[in-house]
């Protein structure tokens, strides 16, 4: 699957001057929720990503709010299980009780687009909290550097700035915030 062209087409992947939630500057973006807005676009992905896992065979699948939410439906549609979600809360992801995890099930963790993994990682935690394993983890995109090492769809490394040493700046390209 040519991940790229498929974000291009569905107008996700953005080119321009983009602040990064990091403060860093960029001149691409890539915004997951305007492809995964399209269901068969996100059942595309889901059913790629689910064959990236070997033929584990896990009890759940794991996304973080929001980014992580549809794709870990359509990975455990492929897969036959169950899709949970982890939500934020001040400085930790929680998981509602009406999930109801058991004691030892496995499970895998999922996100739209890994840079340091770190909503994916207290996701995690919060499933182990309740007993389960993570089995392994995934994503469309891998931006590279994370210590989680996904499984993911496409690598890429976009060049990224400080505001002083940022060339868009300099040729005051106008700075969006994404
Ligand atoms: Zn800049």
């Amino acid at each position: 699957m040519d991940v790229l062209n498929l974000y291009t087409h569905a107008g996700g992947f953005l080119e321009g001057h983009f602040l990064l939630a990091s403060g860093r500057h960029s001149p691409n973006f890539l915004q997951s929720t305007t492809v995964m807005q399209f269901p068969e676009h996100a059942e595309a992905l889901g059913a790629a990503l689910a064959a990236k896992f070997g033929g584990l065979k896990p009890d759940f699948v794991l996304g973080p709010a929001m980014g992580g939410v549809i794709l870990a439906h359509t990975v455990a549609r492929a897969l036959g299980c169950r899709a949970l979600f982890a939500e934020k809360f001040g400085n930790r992801m929680l998981i509602r009780d009406a999930f109801k995890i058991g004691a030892g099930e496995q499970f895998l963790a999922v996100e739209d687009v890994i840079t340091t993994g770190g909503s994916l990682r207290k996701a995690i935690r919060a499933a182990e909290d309740e007993g389960a394993t993570c089995m392994d983890v995934g994503c469309i995109i891998d931006r590279l550097g994370s210590p989680l090492a996904p499984r993911s769809l496409l690598s890429l490394e976009f060049p990224t700035y400080t505001p002083e040493a940022c060339p868009l700046c300099k040729a005051g390209v106008p700075l969006e915030e994404v």
